[in-house]
């Protein structure tokens, strides 16, 4: 089914425990990706198995060359450290390379208890099931890096959320699942060897640059000094974070619980619990029930994701004190000196930080507006007429970029914006860009239409009716009710620059301004 090669499992037993999934009680596949399948290899008489594929990917009978793993690692939460997260419900299968050559791990999400649930029970919800699947392929079509989904199982049992709910299983697809906090997890305990074996495995197989440049640019044998090779990887691994950050600016995603267990070095977006889309444009945007203090607001994703760099540099530090020697670098200094020296050099990498995001911030908003040069008076302006009048924020940028093929009338740009709408046009001819090109750009940075709250949750709700629906005792009738629900809406999603057919179903506004929206965590 699967052609796997495991490579986490060679970096020894202190990573993960082997633990299979648990069985569970009626699985029926619900959601099948196919276009995600043939990228994997998965040939079409596999794909016809609906049977086959139940078995499989509710984890009750793993497919050839599994080797099924729960991954260990530590976290900050909320900004408090706990050393011992881990998968708590999640198993990984192993890896498979797919057709572009990238290595994926596939893994189960909601099939049982592990070493790392604590209190948990190891399931997940058909809705949060489903969501992460709507979530996660609405990303990708939109070109936000993201962990994909594979599959949602419905595993036929009933769990307990407070109230009784539908469980299901659902399999992810990632480039991987190192996260800030796999390396805080051996930080924490001390063991040097074991973050150096996950330092180099990362670099292997997310930063494989880092070990070309060492033949490249070395004499033969000599290689890049251990040092330069770890401040690299900070410095890759900070500049996805980046790109990512500002993706989900561009789009108004607020990911809602950006803690460092839930930050994946390969930079793709993974942990959709919370997630939430943003309406109005507002900065301190929150939906997460457990955000208190809006940590993870919208706004702040950005300087979250310093913090979060901060604190892998954080685990770099003892790598750095004690490997330096290796090649040749100062033997004779001081322990103290030592120290100094290392936290000179990450905090170097992390002072960058700020000046890069801002770069790669307002070109992002440079290019929604129609521009390759960057102005970040019209910019920031924009941003808070957006914040003072409360207006929606996709639909603002769609309006702009209607108005330059004529279509919109200018006054209603005047009446919204006033001035700021004149030094747009004025700023545009300043800059010769023609509206021809600034419409062409405006297109392909500025979405028709995103995964709005309100649709999401109407589709979810009549999901979870579809699959409880008494009056509908076919299990196989409940899967084709439930796919058709998702995949109406997916055949919008799936085409966010271009306005097809139903796309005008699901641009429309929350009534209530999603004022009373909220999220919740580990569902
Ligand atoms: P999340 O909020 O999904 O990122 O999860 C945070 C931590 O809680 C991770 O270690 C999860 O594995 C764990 N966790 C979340 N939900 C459950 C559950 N139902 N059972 C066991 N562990 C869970
Ligand atoms: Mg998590």
């Amino acid at each position: 089914m699967l052609s796997f090669s495991n490579t986490y499992i060679e970096l020894g037993e202190q990573f993960f425990q082997r633990i299979l999934p648990q069985k569970v009680a009626a699985p029926k596949l619900l959601l099948w990706n196919s276009e995600l399948a043939n990228s994997l290899f998965i040939t079409e008489e596999q794909q016809k198995n609906s049977e086959l594929l139940s078995q499989h990917f509710s984890g009750n009978e793993l497919p050839d060359g599994a080797n099924s793993i729960a991954l260990a690692y530590s976290g900050h939460q909320f900004g408090h450290f706990n050393p011992s997260l881990g998968d708590g419900r999640a198993h990984l299968l192993g890896e498979v390379i797919d057709e572009e050559g990238i290595r994926r791990d596939v893994q189960l999400k909601g099939s049982g208890k592990t070493a790392f649930s604590r209190r948990g029970d190891g399931k997940c919800a058909l809705a949060p099931a489903l969501r992460e699947y709507i979530m996660s392929e609405a990303l990708y079509a939109l070109g936000v890096p993201t962990s994909r989904c594979l599959a949602v199982v419905s595993t036929g049992e009933v769990i307990n959320r407070g109230v009784a709910k539908a469980g299901a299983v659902v399999t992810r697809v990632a480039a991987s699942h190192i996260r800030v906090g796999s390396f805080q997890y051996f930080a924490a305990r001390g063991d040097i060897d074991a973050l150096k074996s996950l330092l180099d495995y990362s670099i292997e197989r997310h930063f494989p640059e880092i070990n070309v440049l060492e033949s490249d640019q070395c004499e033969v044998e000599k290689k890049l000094p251990f040092e330069t090779r770890v401040l690299l990887f900070l410095e890759y691994t900070l500049d996805k974070q980046i790109t990512l950050i500002v993706e989900w600016l561009r789009i108004g995603f607020i990911h809602g619980v950006m803690n460092t267990d839930n930050t994946a070095i390969c930079g793709e977006t993974i942990d959709f619990g919370p997630c939430a889309m943003m309406g109005t444009y507002d900065e301190k945007a929150v939906f997460s029930s457990i955000d208190e203090y809006g940590r993870y607001a919208f706004g702040n994703q950005g300087n979250i994701g310093q913090w979060n760099m901060a604190r892998l540099a954080d685990c770099l530090l003892p790598l750095l004190i004690e490997f330096t020697d290796e090649n040749g670098s100062d033997t004779t200094s001081s322990e103290k000196a030592k120290e100094q020296r290392a936290l000179e050099k990450v905090e170097s990498v992390i002072h960058q930080y700020t000046s890069k995001f801002d770069e790669a911030y307002y070109v992002m908003y440079a290019k929604k507006l129609g521009m390759n040069e960057v102005n970040t008076t019209l910019i920031n302006d924009l941003l808070a007429i957006m914040q003072a009048q409360s207006l929606d924020y996709t639909q603002t940028f769609l309006l702009l970029t209607k108005s330059l093929a004529n279509s919109i009338k200018e006054e209603e740009l005047i009446r919204k914006l006033g001035d700021w709408y004149k030094a747009w046009v004025a700023t545009l001819k300043q800059y010769k860009i023609t509206k021809q090109a600034a419409e062409e750009l405006m297109i392909k940075n500025n979405p028709v239409v995103i995964p709005r709250n309100h649709h999401v949750e109407a589709l979810l709700a009549r999901c979870e009716q579809a699959i409880t629906d008494k009056s509908n005792q076919d299990a196989a009738k409940k899967q084709v009710v439930i796919a058709d629900i998702v995949d109406e809406f997916l055949h919008v999603l799936r085409s966010p620059y271009q306005e097809i057919d139903a796309t005008k179903n699901y641009q429309d506004k929350p009534e209530d301004n999603d004022q009373y929206y909220q999220t919740f965590c580990g569902t």
